[in-house]
C-alpha cells in the first residue's frame, strides 16, 4: 500500500532523516518507536508532504506522493487529495473551536469532496459510532474531555475515507486516565483492518496492536521486525538501552 524509499530530510545543514525505507501492506499496523529527537514526527510529516523531504520517494498504491513521475513538485492543489488519502492525527487535536462535532467532521467531505449534506451527515454518524461518540454530534469541542476531543479528531480523519492513517503520539497530550479510551479506539480500527503508521511512546500498546515495530534512532531505522521480536529479543545495543530505560 505504502512504500517509503530512502527518505532524507535536513533542516539547514542538519540531517534529521538519513535514509528511511519501509513498506506497509494493506491492513497492516506499523508502530514507530525511538528516543526524542530521533526523527519520528519528521518522518510522518515527510510521508504526507507537510514537511517536503529533501530526497527519497513515497508511493501510495504505486503512485508517487508530492511529485510527478518526471520529478516536478506538485502544487498544493495537486497535493491536497493525496494528503486526504493519508489522514494524520496529531498529539494536539486541533478541532475547530467554533464548530460543533458534526460540523467539524462533515466540513472536509462537504467542502472539499462536495458531498451532499445528507450523505455527509450519514458518514458522520458512521465514523462517530466507530469512536463511540454517537451521542456527542451536537456538542461543541470545549464541552468534551481531551480523550473525547481526540476521538472526534480521529473520526474527522476517518470521514476523509483515507487509505491509511498516520498517528503522531495521539495520547501523549492526554491525562493518564483518558489515554485508554483513545487507545481502545485505535486498537479497534486496527482490528477492523485500517492501515496505519503509529508513532507512540506506549510500548505495551505497540506490542498489542502493531504487526511490526520500527525502532528509529538518529534519523535511521536501526531495527525492525514483528512487534514481539523487536520488544522481547532486541538485537541492537541502542534498542536494548532504549527499552531498558523505559523499565
Ligand atoms: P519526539 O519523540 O520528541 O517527538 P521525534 O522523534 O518526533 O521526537 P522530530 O520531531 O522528528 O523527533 O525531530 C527530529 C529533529 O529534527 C530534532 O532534533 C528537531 O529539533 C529537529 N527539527 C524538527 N523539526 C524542525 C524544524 N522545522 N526546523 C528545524 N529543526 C527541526
Ligand atoms: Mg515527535
Amino acid at each position: 500500500l505504502l512504500s517509503v524509499a530512502n527518505l532524507k530530510k535536513s533542516f539547514g545543514s542538519f540531517p534529521v532523516l538519513k535514509g528511511v525505507s519501509f513498506e506497509l501492506s494493506r491492513g497492516e499496523c506499523i508502530a514507530i518507536i525511538g528516543p526524542s529527537g530521533s526523527g519520528k514526527s519528521t518522518c510522518l510529516r515527510a510521508i504526507n508532504y507537510l514537511e517536503p523531504p529533501s530526497s527519497g520517494e513515497i508511493r501510495l498504491e504505486g503512485r508517487l506522493i508530492g511529485k510527478h513521475e518526471d520529478g516536478r513538485r506538485m502544487s498544493d492543489a495537486e497535493l491536497a487529495p493525496q494528503r486526504a488519502d493519508m489522514g494524520m492525527v496529531f498529539q494536539s487535536f486541533n478541532l475547530w473551536p467554533h464548530l460543533d462535532v458534526r460540523s467539524n467532521i462533515t466540513l472536509q467531505p462537504r467542502k472539499v469532496r462536495k458531498m451532499p449534506t445528507k450523505q455527509a451527515v450519514e458518514l458522520c454518524d458512521t465514523v462517530l459510532a466507530k469512536v463511540h461518540l454517537s451521542e456527542k454530534a451536537s456538542q461543541m469541542p470545549h464541552r468534551l474531555s481531551g480523550g473525547q476531543q481526540q476521538r472526534v479528531a480521529i473520526a474527522r480523519s476517518l470521514a476523509q475515507e483515507p487509505k491509511l492513517l498516520l498517528f503522531d503520539e495521539p495520547t501523549s497530550a492526554l491525562d493518564p486516565e483518558l489515554v485508554g479510551e483513545v487507545l481502545t479506539v485505535i486498537k479497534e480500527l486496527a482490528r477492523d483492518g485500517l492501515s496505519m503508521v503509529l508513532v507512540t511512546h506506549e510500548i505495551a500498546f505497540a506490542r498489542e496492536v502493531a504487526d511490526r515495530i520500527l525502532f528509529m534512532d538518529g534519523g535511521v531505522i536501526i531495527e525492525e521486525g514483528p512487534a514481539r521480536q523487536v520488544l522481547d529479543q532486541p538485537q541492537h545495543p541502542r534498542l536494548k538501552q532504549f527499552l531498558s530505560a523505559l523499565g
